[in-house]
Protein backbone atom coordinates (compact mmCIF):
# COMPACT_ATOMS: atom_id res chain seq x y z
CA UNK A 1 0.00 0.00 0.00
CA UNK A 2 1.01 3.77 -0.74
CA UNK A 3 -0.61 6.71 1.25
CA UNK A 4 -0.65 10.06 0.32
CA UNK A 5 -1.50 13.22 2.36
CA UNK A 6 -3.56 15.61 0.43
CA UNK A 7 -4.36 17.72 3.65
CA UNK A 8 -3.24 17.56 6.88
CA UNK A 9 -5.08 20.18 9.37
CA UNK A 10 -7.93 20.30 11.81
CA UNK A 11 -10.54 22.48 12.05
CA UNK A 12 -10.21 25.33 9.26
CA UNK A 13 -8.04 25.53 6.12
CA UNK A 14 -5.06 28.37 6.63
CA UNK A 15 -3.17 28.84 3.78
CA UNK A 16 -0.55 31.10 3.19
CA UNK A 17 3.22 32.01 3.94
CA UNK A 18 3.20 30.30 7.68
CA UNK A 19 2.07 27.17 6.02
CA UNK A 20 4.14 26.55 3.15
CA UNK A 21 5.72 23.37 3.91
CA UNK A 22 3.40 21.48 6.21
CA UNK A 23 0.52 23.18 4.07
CA UNK A 24 -3.58 24.49 5.18
CA UNK A 25 -5.34 21.90 3.44
CA UNK A 26 -8.06 19.78 6.23
CA UNK A 27 -8.36 16.07 6.56
CA UNK A 28 -7.80 14.02 3.44
CA UNK A 29 -5.43 11.08 3.17
CA UNK A 30 -5.63 8.89 0.08
CA UNK A 31 -4.66 5.03 0.28
CA UNK A 32 -3.56 2.84 -2.87
CA UNK A 33 -3.02 -0.78 -3.60
CA UNK A 34 -0.36 -1.59 -5.67
CA UNK A 35 -2.62 -2.71 -8.09
CA UNK A 36 -4.18 0.59 -7.46
CA UNK A 37 -7.24 0.36 -5.81
CA UNK A 38 -7.99 3.35 -3.40
CA UNK A 39 -10.01 4.64 -0.42
CA UNK A 40 -10.34 8.33 0.43
CA UNK A 41 -10.38 8.61 4.02
CA UNK A 42 -11.62 12.00 5.17
CA UNK A 43 -12.71 14.53 2.47
CA UNK A 44 -11.30 17.92 4.10
CA UNK A 45 -10.62 20.53 1.74
CA UNK A 46 -7.60 18.66 0.60
CA UNK A 47 -9.64 16.38 -1.50
CA UNK A 48 -10.08 18.90 -4.23
CA UNK A 49 -6.26 18.71 -5.15
CA UNK A 50 -7.18 14.80 -5.19
CA UNK A 51 -10.28 14.63 -6.80
CA UNK A 52 -8.32 16.88 -9.78
CA UNK A 53 -4.88 13.98 -9.90
CA UNK A 54 -8.08 11.43 -10.21
CA UNK A 55 -9.95 13.04 -12.41
CA UNK A 56 -6.91 13.26 -14.80
CA UNK A 57 -6.36 9.79 -14.14
CA UNK A 58 -9.75 8.74 -14.79
CA UNK A 59 -9.20 11.26 -18.51
CA UNK A 60 -12.63 11.40 -19.00
CA UNK A 61 -13.91 8.14 -18.23
CA UNK A 62 -16.52 7.68 -14.98
CA UNK A 63 -15.40 5.66 -12.17
CA UNK A 64 -16.26 4.61 -8.84
CA UNK A 65 -14.90 5.75 -5.69
CA UNK A 66 -14.94 5.22 -2.09
CA UNK A 67 -14.83 8.00 0.80
CA UNK A 68 -14.86 7.10 4.19
CA UNK A 69 -15.78 9.90 6.65
CA UNK A 70 -14.44 10.12 10.50
CA UNK A 71 -17.26 12.13 11.40
CA UNK A 72 -19.22 15.36 9.66
CA UNK A 73 -17.21 18.26 11.14
CA UNK A 74 -16.80 20.79 8.61
CA UNK A 75 -12.93 20.07 8.39
CA UNK A 76 -13.41 16.13 7.31
CA UNK A 77 -16.51 16.82 4.44
CA UNK A 78 -16.02 20.74 2.56
CA UNK A 79 -13.88 19.20 0.09
CA UNK A 80 -16.32 16.58 -1.15
CA UNK A 81 -18.28 19.84 -3.08
CA UNK A 82 -15.20 20.37 -5.34
CA UNK A 83 -13.96 16.31 -6.14
CA UNK A 84 -14.25 17.22 -10.08
CA UNK A 85 -14.41 13.63 -10.36
CA UNK A 86 -18.47 13.85 -9.28
CA UNK A 87 -18.69 15.93 -12.65
CA UNK A 88 -18.13 12.96 -15.09
CA UNK A 89 -21.62 11.14 -15.74
CA UNK A 90 -21.58 7.87 -14.63
CA UNK A 91 -18.86 8.42 -11.82
CA UNK A 92 -20.45 6.40 -8.40
CA UNK A 93 -19.09 7.99 -5.34
CA UNK A 94 -19.79 5.40 -2.29
CA UNK A 95 -19.42 7.56 1.25
CA UNK A 96 -19.44 5.38 4.52
CA UNK A 97 -19.69 7.28 7.48
CA UNK A 98 -20.41 6.97 11.64
CA UNK A 99 -24.30 8.74 11.79
CA UNK A 100 -27.60 8.31 14.01
CA UNK A 101 -30.54 6.86 12.10
CA UNK A 102 -32.02 11.01 13.10
CA UNK A 103 -28.61 12.44 11.59
CA UNK A 104 -28.59 10.89 7.76
CA UNK A 105 -26.19 10.86 5.67
CA UNK A 106 -27.24 11.74 2.57
CA UNK A 107 -29.23 14.88 4.74
CA UNK A 108 -25.69 15.97 5.92
CA UNK A 109 -24.19 16.07 2.13
CA UNK A 110 -27.41 17.00 0.53
CA UNK A 111 -27.40 19.63 3.38
CA UNK A 112 -24.13 21.86 2.66
CA UNK A 113 -24.79 21.25 -1.35
CA UNK A 114 -28.54 23.38 -0.48
CA UNK A 115 -29.05 25.66 -3.09
CA UNK A 116 -28.32 29.20 -0.62
CA UNK A 117 -24.77 27.24 0.43
CA UNK A 118 -23.85 25.97 -3.12
CA UNK A 119 -24.42 26.50 -6.94
CA UNK A 120 -25.65 22.73 -7.45
CA UNK A 121 -27.67 20.54 -5.33
CA UNK A 122 -26.52 17.22 -4.69
CA UNK A 123 -29.36 15.47 -6.60
CA UNK A 124 -27.95 17.66 -9.83
CA UNK A 125 -24.77 16.67 -9.39
CA UNK A 126 -23.47 14.23 -12.63
CA UNK A 127 -22.12 11.41 -10.31
CA UNK A 128 -24.50 8.93 -8.58
CA UNK A 129 -23.60 8.75 -4.46
CA UNK A 130 -24.75 6.03 -2.01
CA UNK A 131 -24.65 6.22 1.47
CA UNK A 132 -23.42 3.57 4.12
CA UNK A 133 -23.86 3.52 7.88
CA UNK A 134 -20.73 1.98 9.58
CA UNK A 135 -20.53 0.30 12.89
CA UNK A 136 -17.41 0.08 15.28
CA UNK A 137 -16.46 -3.06 15.07
CA UNK A 138 -18.28 -4.54 12.25
CA UNK A 139 -15.95 -4.74 9.78
CA UNK A 140 -16.45 -4.18 6.05
CA UNK A 141 -14.79 -5.13 2.58
CA UNK A 142 -13.92 -2.66 0.02
CA UNK A 143 -12.22 -4.28 -3.35
CA UNK A 144 -9.39 -5.41 -1.80
CA UNK A 145 -9.77 -3.68 1.49
CA UNK A 146 -10.35 -5.47 5.00
CA UNK A 147 -12.16 -2.04 6.59
CA UNK A 148 -12.87 -2.16 10.95
CA UNK A 149 -14.39 1.19 11.88
CA UNK A 150 -13.22 1.72 15.50
CA UNK A 151 -14.92 4.42 18.01
CA UNK A 152 -13.28 7.01 19.03
CA UNK A 153 -14.29 9.59 21.86
CA UNK A 154 -14.83 13.08 20.48
CA UNK A 155 -18.05 15.63 20.40
CA UNK A 156 -20.98 13.33 19.08
CA UNK A 157 -18.90 10.90 18.20
CA UNK A 158 -16.10 10.23 15.40
CA UNK A 159 -14.91 6.87 13.94
CA UNK A 160 -11.24 5.90 12.93
CA UNK A 161 -10.56 2.98 10.63
CA UNK A 162 -7.83 0.40 10.53
CA UNK A 163 -7.18 -0.77 6.28
CA UNK A 164 -5.78 -3.44 5.41
CA UNK A 165 -4.46 -4.55 1.95
CA UNK A 166 -1.68 -6.03 0.06
CA UNK A 167 -0.81 -8.20 3.63
CA UNK A 168 0.06 -4.96 5.79
CA UNK A 169 -1.92 -2.45 7.27
CA UNK A 170 -2.46 0.89 7.91
CA UNK A 171 -4.90 3.06 10.84
CA UNK A 172 -6.35 6.77 10.43
CA UNK A 173 -7.50 7.76 14.39
CA UNK A 174 -8.78 11.10 13.71
CA UNK A 175 -10.58 12.94 15.60
CA UNK A 176 -10.23 11.97 19.14
CA UNK A 177 -9.61 12.77 22.65
CA UNK A 178 -7.63 11.00 25.26
CA UNK A 179 -9.85 8.10 27.13
CA UNK A 180 -10.36 10.11 30.55
CA UNK A 181 -12.00 13.49 30.41
CA UNK A 182 -14.53 13.53 27.42
CA UNK A 183 -17.53 11.82 27.05
CA UNK A 184 -17.81 10.94 23.23
CA UNK A 185 -21.34 12.15 23.25
CA UNK A 186 -20.87 15.17 24.84
CA UNK A 187 -21.47 18.97 23.37
CA UNK A 188 -18.60 20.44 23.05
CA UNK A 189 -19.68 23.54 24.95
CA UNK A 190 -21.05 21.42 27.63
CA UNK A 191 -17.20 21.55 28.74
CA UNK A 192 -15.55 18.06 30.80
CA UNK A 193 -17.77 17.21 33.51
CA UNK A 194 -16.79 14.58 36.37
CA UNK A 195 -17.57 10.99 34.48
CA UNK A 196 -20.05 8.83 35.83
CA UNK A 197 -19.24 5.26 37.30
CA UNK A 198 -21.01 3.51 33.93
CA UNK A 199 -19.13 6.31 31.71
CA UNK A 200 -15.80 5.71 32.78
CA UNK A 201 -16.41 1.90 32.20
CA UNK A 202 -17.95 3.32 28.59
CA UNK A 203 -14.23 5.06 27.95
CA UNK A 204 -11.96 2.46 29.16
CA UNK A 205 -13.81 0.17 26.83
CA UNK A 206 -13.77 2.45 23.98
CA UNK A 207 -9.66 2.80 24.95
CA UNK A 208 -8.96 -1.14 25.15
CA UNK A 209 -10.94 -1.81 21.77
CA UNK A 210 -8.45 1.07 20.04
CA UNK A 211 -5.22 -0.57 21.39
CA UNK A 212 -6.62 -3.88 20.17
CA UNK A 213 -7.34 -3.05 16.99
CA UNK A 214 -3.98 -1.40 16.57
CA UNK A 215 -2.11 -4.16 17.33
CA UNK A 216 -0.27 -5.41 14.84
CA UNK A 217 -0.94 -2.14 12.16
CA UNK A 218 2.23 -0.77 10.24
CA UNK A 219 1.46 2.27 10.39
CA UNK A 220 -0.78 4.58 12.52
CA UNK A 221 -1.76 8.03 11.49
CA UNK A 222 -3.03 9.80 14.47
CA UNK A 223 -4.52 13.16 15.44
CA UNK A 224 -2.14 15.01 17.32
CA UNK A 225 -3.95 18.41 17.58
CA UNK A 226 -2.36 19.98 20.78
CA UNK A 227 0.80 20.69 21.97
CA UNK A 228 0.52 19.27 25.99
CA UNK A 229 -0.48 23.20 27.39
CA UNK A 230 -3.07 23.74 24.67
CA UNK A 231 -4.79 20.15 25.63
CA UNK A 232 -5.10 21.34 29.01
CA UNK A 233 -6.68 24.64 28.52
CA UNK A 234 -8.91 22.81 25.53
CA UNK A 235 -9.83 19.06 27.01
CA UNK A 236 -13.25 19.34 25.61
CA UNK A 237 -11.98 20.31 21.74
CA UNK A 238 -11.80 16.49 21.43
CA UNK A 239 -8.10 16.10 20.17
CA UNK A 240 -4.86 14.51 21.64
CA UNK A 241 -1.44 15.40 21.88
CA UNK A 242 1.62 13.91 20.51
CA UNK A 243 2.28 11.98 23.85
CA UNK A 244 -0.96 10.56 24.48
CA UNK A 245 -0.69 9.18 20.91
CA UNK A 246 2.78 7.30 21.62
CA UNK A 247 1.28 6.17 24.95
CA UNK A 248 -1.51 4.36 23.07
CA UNK A 249 0.82 3.25 20.26
CA UNK A 250 3.28 1.63 22.82
CA UNK A 251 0.94 -0.44 24.41
CA UNK A 252 -0.45 -1.36 20.92
CA UNK A 253 3.19 -2.50 19.72
CA UNK A 254 2.86 0.09 16.93
CA UNK A 255 6.37 0.83 15.13
CA UNK A 256 5.44 3.59 12.76
CA UNK A 257 3.40 7.06 13.98
CA UNK A 258 2.46 9.91 11.79
CA UNK A 259 1.45 12.82 13.54
CA UNK A 260 -1.65 14.71 11.51
CA UNK A 261 -4.77 16.80 11.96
CA UNK A 262 -2.40 19.89 12.82
CA UNK A 263 -3.88 22.97 14.70
CA UNK A 264 -4.46 25.51 12.02
CA UNK A 265 -2.82 28.11 14.35
CA UNK A 266 0.76 26.01 14.09
CA UNK A 267 3.37 27.45 12.17
CA UNK A 268 5.95 25.62 10.33
CA UNK A 269 8.55 26.73 12.62
CA UNK A 270 6.46 25.64 15.25
CA UNK A 271 5.67 22.12 13.58
CA UNK A 272 9.55 21.71 12.73
CA UNK A 273 9.79 21.76 16.40
CA UNK A 274 7.10 19.02 16.77
CA UNK A 275 8.93 17.04 14.55
CA UNK A 276 11.63 17.11 16.30
CA UNK A 277 10.87 16.66 19.43
CA UNK A 278 8.57 14.11 18.99
CA UNK A 279 10.88 12.33 16.62
CA UNK A 280 13.29 12.00 19.34
CA UNK A 281 10.74 11.36 22.28
CA UNK A 282 9.26 8.35 19.67
CA UNK A 283 12.92 7.02 19.14
CA UNK A 284 13.68 6.37 22.66
CA UNK A 285 10.63 4.14 22.93
CA UNK A 286 11.19 2.45 19.30
CA UNK A 287 8.47 3.98 17.75
CA UNK A 288 9.43 6.05 14.23
CA UNK A 289 7.30 9.46 14.32
CA UNK A 290 6.69 11.20 11.35
CA UNK A 291 5.20 14.52 11.07
CA UNK A 292 2.71 14.88 7.74
CA UNK A 293 2.53 17.11 5.36
CA UNK A 294 0.29 18.08 2.55
CA UNK A 295 2.13 15.70 -0.24
CA UNK A 296 3.96 13.20 2.20
CA UNK A 297 3.72 10.00 0.37
CA UNK A 298 4.61 7.26 2.11
CA UNK A 299 4.82 3.09 1.40
CA UNK A 300 3.37 1.13 4.09
CA UNK A 301 4.80 -2.63 4.54
CA UNK A 302 7.63 -4.06 4.19
CA UNK A 303 10.29 -2.34 2.23
ZN1 LIG B 1 -11.24 17.62 12.65
ZN1 LIG C 1 -14.07 16.91 14.66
Amino acid sequence: MQITFWGVRGSYPVPGAATVRYGGQTSCVEVRTAAGECVIVDAGTGMRQLGNKLAREANGQPSQYHVLLSHVHWDHIQGLPFFSPAYIPGTRISVYALLTAADELNQVIGGITRHEFFPMPLEAVPAAFDFHQVEPGVDFVVGGFHITPIALNHPFGSVGYRIDADGSSVAYVADTAPFDKVLHKQHFLAGPEPLSADDQVALTAMRDALVARLRGVDTVIYDTHFLPDEYERFPHYGHSTPDQALVICQEAGVRRLVLYHHAPGHSDEQMDQVAATYLAKGAAIGIEVLTSFEGMSLPIGAG
